[in-house]
């Protein structure tokens, strides 16, 4: 029987409903191997059919997927396993199921009384987090849409633990190599921006914890207060990684916060690779995690651990309006409230529990070791190509390579013009950076569904177009030359 309802269907119309949808999926997923990492042709005229104003009347749910799915086509294949550029994740299926799950049932897990079971889930992923990174039972934590909001949490939280509530002389510490995730943290925490310093990187690029004692020292000196510095293991330039343990000293020594950025490289802890390379780790103050990028989840997902959870609490805790007085403060289950900026928000923990509950631990553990196999595998094979240079063996996931001066007279133009010919093969999408001032291609291996089959056609692209003629830097293009893409 058809609802009176529009905005409410009943239970054979939701089943008929997501059918619909289903089959777009279905199809979707299969023809992922097909799609072009990079398509933009006609997006003029689909930008025209989403420029409207505002409908008085519905249309049918076909007319509506039809244009989703189209829309969808337009831009970076992110779900690709071509789709190598800045930090892939793949978005795993499981995941939208338990998004599905979520928000069908929609109920609140701002605070536990609501759904005390729910809430139990979204604690429960925490811990397992902070079980994976050593974090004592005081540990607590919160999963936030992304690094990035977790990253201004976590400044919060320094901020408010070390400096109280007049901190315009406290200072941050970064380096060059540091997500501008930190910077915007410590901008939008109220920090002055010319308080956030740039300490100096080693060859590695790893942040050299000498420079950083002398940078703090000069500080405390000039009557500043250094209050945290930002380790990364796994940078988004290089993937290079912080000693942690170091810095865990300098931090210890000089009494102030260690926060760790692993929005890239943390889950690769979940390998025996990982573990070894971040010794130290379970020493941050803070640890930050992207799980839409090592755990391949969707878009809108990021956690931040903090080692002492009550500190966590203090800097987020702020007595509520009267309209929330009859909640139940936190028993054994956390007031997520009570521990981030947001209220009201998703029940993002089955994101989370529920692919790891479906999968178990051991199937991401696999799948990043391949990451880190593949990473191997591409970097030798690069090494074996005559005009370039891959100045670095990777650490993880990411191989960075750029034309050889000793082949090429203009490197950083023969840099520019061999990205914009690999990402014309519509097969794989590349990003760029710069490292030591040089134009660097970077491939960053994260996506669940890049394997061997397409690091292998990549390295066909690369050949061909390093093969190809350079154009000569004083002449026109040749014609027929592909432009890099938007
Ligand atoms: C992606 C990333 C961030 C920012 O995280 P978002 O989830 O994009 O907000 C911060 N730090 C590093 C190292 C990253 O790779």
């Amino acid at each position: 029987m058809a609802s009176t309802f529009p905005l409410e269907p009943t239970g054979r119309e939701v089943e008929a409903l997501t059918r619909e949808v289903v089959e777009y999926l279905a199809a979707f997923v299969d023809g992922g191997k097909e799609t072009p990492a990079s398509d933009f042709d006609g997006v003029e005229a689909l930008l025209a059919r989403v420029r409207q104003p505002i409908p008085e009347a519905g249309l049918p749910l076909k007319d509506v997927i039809d244009l989703v799915a189209a829309a969808t086509a337009k831009g970076h294949d992110t779900t690709g396993d071509g789709w190598l550029a800045y930090v892939p994740g793949g978005g795993l299926f499981s995941a939208a199921l338990a998004d599905f799950l979520a928000r069908t049932t929609n109920r609140f897990v701002g605070t536990w009384e609501a759904a005390p079971v729910l809430a139990q889930i979204e604690a429960t992923a925490v811990r397992w987090l902070c079980d994976l990174f050593g974090y004592p039972d005081g540990a607590r934590g919160v999963l936030t849409t992304g690094g990035s909001l977790a990253t201004f949490s976590a400044v919060v939280t320094a901020r408010q633990a070390l400096l109280g509530e007049d901190f315009l002389d406290g200072i941050v510490y970064v380096t060059s190599e540091t997500h501008g995730a930190a910077a915007k943290a410590a901008a939008l925490a109220g920090f002055r921006r010319s308080n956030v310093r740039v300490v100096p990187t080693d060859r590695d690029p790893r942040m050299d914890p000498e420079r950083l004692t002398a940078l703090i020292n000069e500080d405390k000196q000039s009557g500043l207060r250094p209050c945290v510095v930002v380790a990364t293991v796994g940078t988004t330039n290089t993937g290079a990684i912080d000693d942690i343990d170091a810095q865990a000293d300098v931090a210890h020594r000089s009494k102030i916060w260690l926060h760790v950025d692993a929005a890239y490289g943390g889950f690769f802890q979940l390998t025996e690779r990982g573990r070894h390379r971040f010794g130290g780790i379970d020493r941050a103050d803070s640890i930050v995690l992207d799980p839409h990028k090592g755990m391949f989840l969707p878009y809108g997902t990021g956690a931040l651990l903090v080692r002492d959870g009550v500190r966590l609490r203090q800097a987020h805790e702020v007595h509520g309006g009267p309209y929330l007085q009859d909640l139940a403060p936190e028993g054994g289950i956390p007031n997520f409230a009570d521990y981030s900026p947001e209220l009201s928000r998703d029940a993002r923990g089955l994101r989370v529990w529920m692919p790891i509950t479906l999968h178990g631990i051991a199937a991401f553990r696999r799948a990043l070791d391949e990451k880190l196999d593949l990473a191997q595998y591409l970097y030798e094979q690069l090494r074996a190509i005559p005009q370039l240079e891959v100045p670095w063996r990777p650490e993880l996931s990411i191989v960075c390579f750029r034309c050889a001066s000793r082949h090429w007279s203009d490197p950083e133009r023969a840099t520019a013009t061999l990205l914009g010919r690999i990402n014309a093969s519509r097969r794989v999408f590349l990003s760029s950076t710069l490292v030591e001032g040089r134009m660097t291609i970077r491939v960053c291996i994260l996506s669940v569904h890049t394997h061997r089959d397409r690091i292998d056609e990549l390295l066909g692209i690369i050949r061909a177009a390093c093969a190809e003629p350079q154009p000569d830097r004083d002449r026109q293009e040749p014609r027929g030359l592909p432009e890099p893409e938007l």
